[in-house]
């Protein structure tokens, strides 16, 4: 199948230029001026006026989660929604396995959980605990193509900073990414249980019982932890406020590796959301901050300090979500935002407020890189797989989204673009605006 993308305006580095694509069967064949038109194509777009993108690559999602209350998304519905906000690759963040399981035990549940899902999957591995043979399973999944594992600071599988050194080293030796989660588990569980107390338990606390520096003070022993044992291949996930930045950009000066990621609710969204009546919609850890952590975020993902622009896209239904309404505590945590991220992000770039660097570096490109899928992915150069997104130009919210939790953190934002069409591997799979049914069904990606 010989395809033919004309007279878009392809998002590159340096802006926007007009520029044609070919794709021959699954690849990207040719990207350049004036491709011109023949017999060999057997179908022509005609993208005028539209603006064109890699495909996006979300590589922070929970699909299929139980955290005791099901995930309103699974595979097939978070991966229609992804793709109506021009998403095509995820890697999914398991949740806890039983107490003691084999590092591959959930990633063999969660492969079962995605094989109807419609756009490309991986999944990031998930430390529970420290096995003596745990050098071994991490190297068998390595060369299952898992290369990144995460770990966590708070919640049921907490790790102490001796395990984490000893992750870290191991991690070093084989070449993998360890994506943490970067909170202080003390520090929220004393504020936690103290509001509990006080009868102090609109959504608000939420916000309260996890301060900014609950966060800075985990950054900052992690950055300690890895600079201890050489490690140079942590992935801080979801950091969320000035505070861990500032914290980012001075061990950067003093020439330490490391990944950051953010979110748009951390750019878009600040903690007033709380004070509002269905402030409960919008509890997630760490929680939304304050303006001026808004005004970080921007700052440092223009300066390159932030990589990656993820989701951790973690559904629920209203009704979940209500039942922490008076109780900020019995809250399923977690926010949609697999279908927002894309146009929102690219609203920014629209509005100025970001470059076009920083949008295809954080939403492309570096999710690609960072994690093993370079150069099959997140550009679109000759070889490259065809994951290819159209925005047109239109204003549009949020408010009918897709995801099953059926609301948007989102829907009081205008987006000026919207996704208009989508192909993954050279499949169309959505046609001006409408889902081509059955089009392509997503793989499983190995990753380096
Ligand atoms: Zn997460």
């Amino acid at each position: 199948m010989n395809i033919l993308l004309k007279n878009g305006f392809l998002l590159t580095e340096n802006g926007l230029e007009k520029l044609d694509i070919q794709i021959s069967n699954s690849k990207i064949k040719e990207v350049s001026k004036n491709i011109s038109i023949s017999k060999e194509f057997d179908k022509i777009f005609d993208f005028t006026n539209k603006f064109i993108i890699p495909g996006g690559i979300d590589v922070h999602t929970h699909l299929n989660i139980d955290v005791g209350i099901k995930s309103a998304d699974d595979f097939v519905s978070g991966g229609l929604a992804a793709i109506f906000g021009g998403t095509t690759t995820i890697i999914d963040h398991p949740g806890f396995g039983p107490d003691r399981c084999s590092l591959d035990f959930q990633i063999n549940l969660y492969k079962n959980y995605a094989k109807s899902c419609p756009i490309d999957y991986s999944f990031h591995g998930v430390i529970q605990h420290i096995p003596s043979d745990i050098r071994e399973q991490m190297l068998k999944l390595k060369s299952d193509g898992i290369t990144s594992f995460k770990l966590y600071l708070t919640y049921t599988y907490l790790m102490n900073d001796l395990d984490i050194l000893k992750v870290f080293e191991i991690a070093q030796d084989l070449d993998l990414t360890i994506a943490v989660h970067a909170e202080n588990h003390g520090i929220i569980e004393f504020l936690k249980n103290k509001f509990k107390n006080e009868k102090k338990l609109s959504a608000i606390y939420h916000a309260k019982s996890r301060p900014d520096y609950s966060e800075a003070e985990a950054v900052q022993r992690l950055l300690l932890l890895a600079k201890t044992a050489n490690f140079n291949r942590l992935y801080f996930v979801h950091i969320s406020c000035k505070k861990s930045l500032d914290i980012l950009s001075k061990a950067k000066k003093d020439g330490q590796l490391f990944f950051v990621e953010s979110c748009p609710q951390y750019l878009l969204l600040n903690e007033n959301k709380y004070l509002e009546e269905n402030g409960n919609d919008y509890i997630l850890s760490p929680p939304l901050r304050k303006e001026e952590d808004n005004k970080a975020i921007c700052l440092a993902l223009n300066s390159g300090l932030i990589d990656i622009i993820a989701t951790d896209h973690c559904s629920f239904s209203k009704e979940n979500k209500d039942s922490g309404r008076s109780d900020f505590t019995k809250c399923p945590n977690g926010i949609p935002g697999i279908e927002e991220r894309i146009p929102l992000m690219f609203s920014e770039f629209l509005k100025g407020n970001i470059t076009a660097k920083s949008f295809l570096n954080s939403c492309c490109l570096n999710p690609a890189k960072i994690f093993g899928l370079f150069p099959q992915k997140g550009t679109l150069s000759v070889n490259s797989d065809a994951d290819i997104v159209i925005l047109s130009l239109e204003n549009f919210n949020f408010k009918n989204p897709k995801s099953q939790a059926k609301y948007s953190c989102f829907d009081y934002i205008d987006s000026l673009a919207k996704v208009h069409s989508v192909f993954i591997r050279g499949n169309i799979v959505l046609d001006e605006y409408k889902l081509v049914e059955n089009a392509y069904t997503g793989v499983f990606l190995p990753r380096k």
